[in-house]
């Protein structure tokens, strides 16, 4: 297992959010106004019936983006020296391609038109996008800088962490008042119009109203959410995240040919979308592989409720079967995992995992095992010995736990 890279706790956070402060300082001249974090997430169960109006059960990650922000001043001159900069946006991030210097961008509010900033750029301006609408408020200039612990690309949402991160310190700053569901909603369009991934609900949810020892099971319909307990410590419980580090896409045909077929056998059945099929509703009229991809989402539905069922109940070890029937349906009926995600999963469960799934959108990302906490590591160390022997890039291997979802830190 990666060395260093289990749970930090909220300790650790203020530790944090203090040394992004100095180097904010170091990299714009002056103290932020503030600090504020957003968890990436992983989904316990419920995949892919986010955009289908189903149930999802994610919980937040101990590992956030944290951004430090500060308005520009109308009475400051503006970053070119004059007055008409009031409007400038800069962006820097920790995080480079080569794991050296910053990632830094500028972009004026004024500009933002989807398509018009690339790079990670797009996802805090996507949401001074959306923020800024025709019936939005004026945003003005400000400086960020972006420190994140979610692991990017691997399917826990690093993505979201970033959007999360700066609406939560945009709604602070300019006293916007907006609650998290309208903040889901806002991050959601910022992803879907300016970014141009057309993801739904979930990881945003998660991200804003998940809660340190639990699960979020939301309904993406209504949006109305419930913290399912997830006590995994007193169970001898922890959750591995397998990263496949198999590069997964949602700009790639594979996520929107899911929900277009999602579409047509909607359309097919008469309902609005699938979370309105009734139970007993024959699927032969469909075609085969439409039939195919609407089983997953009824049942994976099903699998939701269930878990949340026997989670109220205390049974956590009993969600185990849950999360192998989950990863069967998404690998058969729906098609989105990869030899990779297979491996992980099969090996973890050979190995002693009380249950195993892909997580997240597929094709590539991450795998995860609900683990005995003393055998993880031996776990790990499994799965990553049967990677090396199919010839597959090493995996990169972790223990995560639900932790606090986004807000200020400083
Ligand atoms: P995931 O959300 O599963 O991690 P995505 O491909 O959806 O993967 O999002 C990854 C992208 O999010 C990165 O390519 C980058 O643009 C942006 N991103 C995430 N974390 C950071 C970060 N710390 N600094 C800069 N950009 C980031
Ligand atoms: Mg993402």
């Amino acid at each position: 297992m990666t060395r260093g890279r289990t749970a930090p706790g909220s300790g650790h956070d203020d530790a944090r959010a203090r040394q992004l402060a100095r180097r904010f300082a170091g990299v714009f001249g002056h103290a932020p106004d503030g600090v504020w974090r957003a968890p990436g997430r992983v989904n316990l169960i419920g995949e892919h019936t986010d955009y289908n109006d189903g149930f999802v059960l994610p919980f937040a990650l101990d590992r956030s983006a944290m951004v430090a922000v500060r308005l520009r001043r109308p009475e400051e001159p503006g970053p070119d020296g004059g007055a008409a900069g009031h409007d400038v946006v800069d962006l820097a991030s920790t995080w480079t391609p080569d794991g050296t210097g910053l990632s830094r961008a500028r972009l004026r509010v004024a500009d933002l038109v989807p398509g018009a900033v690339a790079g990670w750029g797009a996802y805090p301006a996507g949401v001074v996008h959306v923020l800024s609408g025709p019936d939005g408020v004026r945003v003005p200039g400000f400086e960020l800088l972006l420190d994140s612990t979610v692991p990017v690309g691997a399917g826990l949402s690093s993505s979201h962490a970033v959007e999360v991160a700066t609406i939560v310190a945009l709604d602070d700053l300019l006293a916007l008042g907006l609650d998290r569901p309208a903040m889901a909603r806002l991050t959601q369009r910022a992803e879907n119009e300016f970014v141009g991934a057309p993801t739904g609900i979930m990881d945003q949810s998660a991200s804003l109203r998940g809660r340190a020892g639990a699960a979020l099971f939301l309904d993406c319909r209504s949006l109305e959410a419930e913290l399912v307990p997830l006590p995994l410590a007193e169970h001898g419980l922890t959750v591995l995240v397998v990263d496949t580090r198999v590069a997964h896409s949602h700009a790639d045909g594979g996520y929107a040919a899911r929900r277009a077929a999602c579409e047509r056998g909607a359309a097919a059945l008469g309902v609005g979308s699938l979370r309105d099929v009734p139970r007993d509703t024959d699927l032969g009229a469909l075609d085969e592989e439409t039939a195919r991809r609407v089983r997953h989402v009824l049942t994976e539905n099903d699998r939701v409720l269930e878990t949340v069922e026997r989670l109220r109940a205390g049974d956590v070890t009993g969600i185990g079967e849950l999360l192998a029937a989950s990863h069967a349906s998404l690998r058969d009926d729906y098609e989105v995992s990869c030899p990779e995600l297979d491996l992980a999963v099969d090996t973890a469960r050979g190995a002693g995992a009380v249950g195993a799934r892909m997580t997240g959108g597929g094709f590539g990302g991450s795998a995860i095992a609900l683990v005995p906490a003393d055998a993880a590591e031996r776990i790990a160390a499994t799965v990553a010995e049967a990677f090396a022997r199919a010839g597959h890039r090493a995996p990169d291997a972790f223990l995560v736990a639900p932790g606090d979802g986004a807000g200020r830190v400083l």
